[in-house]
């Protein structure tokens, strides 16, 4: 092997941010504020505080502060799994025959093998600081859950976690993997809360929904003395502790004296693509730098490139408050598609208002395309990729065969936001030959956009 760089960057623990970067200081047109649904103005910081932690609230809220210092029993635990590396994937840029440059972040090095710790252990700290009790939450395929039960049980807190009724069913070892951490695991819709008892009456028999398990976390945490309900992405605070992907990524690639010419990540809610991108995307507001940068999302869930820019619902229950954000309708309901975290109807506001101006590009990927991708990832660079992970390996792939026909010598960045092992029926169904490829068609997503909140 030829190597011009390591094929690992580490950063030393001095190297480590000392402080979150907050992406909206940057912003000339801030993201909308988040609605009250009742009155339609815009979310108060004590309207707020009955559902979320009173600090990370001020964090939701404060568009102007562009370094938050990152408490340091953050800094503590982030030494257990931080710094992620920064791999250079010489074998893949082998076996593509390219003459582009390409590098990955890793962030599936720690149990819950995803990078939703990085913000579980702050939200987790921020409630403990506040003496509270517990923490409530919904989670759908499991990775969420599963990094919220690992950070309470480190800042001994309880976790209550609502797990879509299939996924509870189906994914048995993520729900052990939480309650090994000391979470307490529900399937959802329950009979524990009132939205759960009413979505259950009316719908009989049902598995489940993302949307319906949120109802029933915010309403558990409404409902409990000392109990407040925290949320694994789309929050603009969610984009701000996952900062540290892209500060981290920023450092090391300076240590290298390289320059990214396109940055890839995929895009669900948009935490870890927002916290990829942040410092670049930083230095591009101001004029300083410029990158291409790349959403990926899957075609069965087409946020950005079919989505409509409008206030809707964070929810089906519609208890959250409205975001205005790239969305497909809270109704929406994704076909059983294998990535399970890319599986929202929205997309960060952050996110959402960059790409409406222009500084983001947004791709739609087909399932057996991005699995072929993670297929040849795997066995060339040796990770199991997971399968929201590998919608990003698809495009940097692409991205890496363009710049073989074109002759260029490009550097390619992308997000590898975990890894795939507890998503082995999906690679089976891969393997088997038995994957579809469903995508909306324009009269499905029409339905869904009529049902839309009109502002
Ligand atoms: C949750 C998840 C995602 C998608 O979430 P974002 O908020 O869009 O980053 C991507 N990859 C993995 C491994 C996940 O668990």
């Amino acid at each position: 092997m030829n190597q011009d760089v390591p094929y690992k960057t580490y950063l030393t623990e001095a190297e480590l941010p000392g402080a979150w970067y907050n992406l909206r200081a940057d912003m000339k047109t801030k993201p909308a504020p988040l609605l009250n649904p009742g009155t339609g103005k815009p979310m108060t910081a004590e309207e707020l505080n009955h559902v979320f932690c009173e600090e990370l609230v001020k964090q939701e809220l404060d568009n102007d502060t562009p370094f938050i210092p990152i408490p340091q029993e953050v800094r503590d635990f982030y030494k257990m799994f931080r710094p992620s590396p920064l791999v250079r994937a010489y074998f893949l840029e082998q076996a593509l025959g390219t003459p582009a440059h390409i590098y990955y972040k890793f962030e599936g090095n720690n149990t819950s093998g995803s990078h939703k710790l990085n913000s579980a252990v702050a939200q987790a700290y921020y409630a403990k600081a506040q003496g509270l009790k517990g923490v409530t939450t919904e989670t759908g395929a499991g990775q969420w859950g599963t990094a919220l039960s690992m950070a309470c049980a480190f800042f001994k807190l309880d976790c209550k976690v609502f797990m879509v009724k299939c996924s509870y069913e189906q994914k048995p070892f993520r729900r052990e993997v939480m309650r090994t951490y000391g979470a307490d695991v529900t399937p959802s819709p329950s009979m524990e809360t009132q939205v759960g008892r009413k979505i259950n009456a009316e719908h009989p028999g049902t598995t489940g929904s993302l949307g319906c398990a949120i109802s029933e976390a915010v309403e558990a945490a409404v409902t409990r003395e000392g109990y407040r309900y925290v949320l694994g992405s789309v929050l603009s605070q969610v984009l701000l502790h996952q900062s540290i992907i892209g500060l981290e990524t920023h450092a090391a690639l300076k240590k290298l004296g390289v320059k990214p010419d396109v940055i890839i990540g995929c895009a669900g809610g948009g935490s870890n693509l927002g916290g990829l991108i942040a410092p670049f995307m930083g230095e591009k507001l101001r004029g300083e730098a410029d990158y291409r940068i790349v959403a990926v999302e899957p075609a069965s869930c087409p946020s950005f490139t079919r989505g409509r820019y409008a206030y809707d619902f964070c929810d089906t229950g519609r208890v959250c408050p409205l975001a205005k954000m790239y969305t497909l309708g809270h109704d929406f309901i994704p076909s059983a598609s294998h990535a399970g975290g890319l599986r929202y109807h929205g997309m960060s506001s952050v996110l959402s208002e960059l790409y409406d101006e222009g500084f983001i590009e947004a791709k739609a990927v087909e399932q057996t395309s991005v699995f072929q991708a993670a297929e040849q990832f795997a066995r060339t660079e040796g990770i199991l990729p997971a399968p929201e992970s590998s919608h990003a390996i698809r495009v940097a792939i692409d991205e890496a065969l363009r710049c073989k026909a074109e002759g260029k010598a490009e550097n390619i960045v992308f997000g590898l936001t975990g890894t795939g092992y507890f998503d082995l029926t999906a690679y089976q169904s891969f393997n088997d030959g038995k994957m579809s490829d469903y995508i909306p068609t324009d009269e499905e997503l029409a339905a869904n956009f009529a049902k839309m909140p009109t502002l």
